[in-house]
């Protein structure tokens, strides 16, 4: 339906962008802020014809969508705040201290905007992390411009959220080349926006493959540019033992609706529970089998997304000492992903690297250990995960202090006696973690520090009041938290 961008095309765009990052960068933060406001604004404007557009290229119910797209725009408007609030900038201020030996140099260093970002949009969260999604909102009001490639799956949602950001780029007199979207359903487009020189950082979502590749491609640049990829998490949960004594069955009920929610097809989804060998694992395991038994088969969001769930469940469920414990009674149609979930003893988990893989889609396997050695030898054997998860009593973690703090080292949020899907957008979100469920574990794409992905810090030595940016000036005319002299400081110097 929408044509491939050929590659002089992206070179112009590039081009263009690389232009407007100059003119973007010296504007206000107010201005960058009123910019993001205004998408928002525009994004609700396209009201209703929206969701129905992507409620039909998506599948994705009403409901949902209607969520999703108030968390977009108020990731927008939050982090327009965060924008003019400005902590993200991190300001540092060392005053030049001259009598000592030997002399103390006036030191001021602060983020500024790395360049060009180009995001790929997700397909599984058609507003919240597409066209105007988290990614564009953090580089918009780091000061970056942003060239989004729409995710082929929802090509059609893409343009009706782009044509909003250019209509609020026009009305907040935006630099011409601060937005540029375009289509590739082949890998051509994607590499040609990742090499090109002007590109100077990337936000996907996604698969490992997908989000792999492209940091090869980045790091393969004559000048390696970051990627935030957040790829494959399977999200383990623990249960511990005085736990399921005290309610196995609230326990299997909560989880039945975590594994199942959205049919699956969210990065936090919880692909993993382990327990330890005993009468409450089993009570947990039967009843978990009955929920999953309940919940009917649901349309999933792509038939590609669709044909990796049936191969890569089947995959799983073939492996040996993978048992199923239970699949939906529903029989599924065409594209509907059947809620399942299977066991596996400790060993067999810790012996096949296949049962370690993502299965994206209404899916859990359940862990049986045999002993705690064995649990805290699952957890020092799986990779980085977004999102780890305790079912726990206090008497449980102190109890189990080692397993605690091995659970500590692979993920980036620590759940405790609630379930991982459901990200929060504030600033005390991590939505990151240890590769390979991002490339980069010491950011977050959700939250207002995600904005630091996109800005690099310089400082500034020697140089007077006049000539400092506004941010850094002894005068404070933003009135933003900075840290003068180690103390954290609004006050004029
Ligand atoms: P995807 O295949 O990784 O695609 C995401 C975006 O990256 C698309 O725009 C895609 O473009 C591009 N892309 C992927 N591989 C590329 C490559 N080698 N070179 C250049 N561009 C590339 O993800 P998806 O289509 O959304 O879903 C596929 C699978 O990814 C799912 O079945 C699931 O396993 C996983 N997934 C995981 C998460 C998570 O949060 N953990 C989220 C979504 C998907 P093209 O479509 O044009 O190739």
């Amino acid at each position: 339906m929408y044509k491939d961008a050929t590659a002089e095309e992206i070179d112009v765009i590039m081009q263009e962008a690389w232009k407007a990052f100059h003119a973007y960068r010296k504007l206000s933060l107010k201005q960058r802020a009123d910019f993001m406001r205004a998408i928002a604004s525009e994004i609700d404007n396209l009201g209703d014809e929206l969701l129905k557009v992507t409620g039909e290229e998506t599948n994705l119910p009403e409901a949902r969508l209607r969520n999703e797209r108030a968390r977009t725009m108020f990731q927008l408007t939050s982090y327009a705040d965060a924008c003019e609030r400005g902590d993200w900038l991190e300001a540092r201020i060392d005053t030049a201290v001259p009598d000592r030996n030997p002399p103390k140099p006036d030191i001021r260093k602060m983020l500024v905007p790395i360049g060009p970002v180009v995001v790929f949009g997700a397909s599984n969260f058609p507003f919240a992390y597409s066209t105007a999604g988290g990614d564009t909102a953090c580089a918009f009001a780091a000061g970056c411009p942003v060239i989004v490639k729409g995710h082929p799956a929802h090509a059609r949602t893409s343009e009706m959220v782009a044509l909003a950001i250019f209509k609020a780029a026009e009305k907040t007199n935006m630099p011409k080349g601060i937005f540029a979207h375009v289509h590739g359903a082949g890998n051509e487009v994607g590499e040609a926006l990742i090499k090109h020189p002007f590109t100077k950082a990337v936000g996907f979502t996604g698969s490992f493959i997908g989000g792999k590749q492209l940091f090869d491609w980045a790091n393969q640049r004559k000048e390696p540019i970051p990627v935030f990829a957040e790829m494959s998490s399977i999200n383990p949960v623990f249960l511990l033992p005085e736990k399921l004594k005290q309610s196995v069955a609230d326990v299997a009920k909560l989880y039945a609706g975590s594994i199942t929610l959205g049919v699956g097809q969210f990065c936090t989804n919880p692909g993993l529970i382990i327990g330890l060998e005993s009468d409450g694992l089993q009570t947990f395991i039967n009843s978990l089998g009955e929920e999953i038994k309940k919940l009917a088969p649901a349309a999933m969001l792509h038939p590609g997304i669709f044909k990796n769930y049936v191969e890569k469940r089947a995959n799983s469920l073939s492996q040996p000492d993978v048992e199923t414990i239970a699949v939906s009674e529903t029989e599924p149609q065409l594209n509907q992903g059947a809620p399942t979930v299977a066991s596996a003893s400790g060993q067999a988990f810790l012996n096949n690297p296949v049962l370690h893989q993502e299965v994206f889609g209404p899916y859990s396997l359940v862990i049986r250990c045999k002993d705690m050695t064995e649990m805290i030898n699952v957890v020092n054997n799986l990779e980085g995960q977004l999102t780890a998860t305790l079912m726990a009593t206090e008497t449980d973690i102190n109890y189990h202090e080692e397993l605690v703090e091995a659970i500590k080292n692979i993920c980036g949020r620590f759940i405790l006696n609630n379930v991982p899907t459901g990200v929060e957008v504030c600033l005390s979100m991590q939505h990151g973690g240890p590769f390979p469920s991002t490339t980069d574990s010491r950011f977050t794409s959700v939250g207002a520090d995600g904005i630091k992905r996109f800005a690099s810090p310089i400082a500034f030595q020697n140089w007077s009041n006049d000539l400092l940016p506004a941010e850094l000036r002894n005068e404070n005319p933003l009135g933003i938290w900075r840290t003068v002299n180690n103390q954290p400081a609004k006050e004029t110097l």
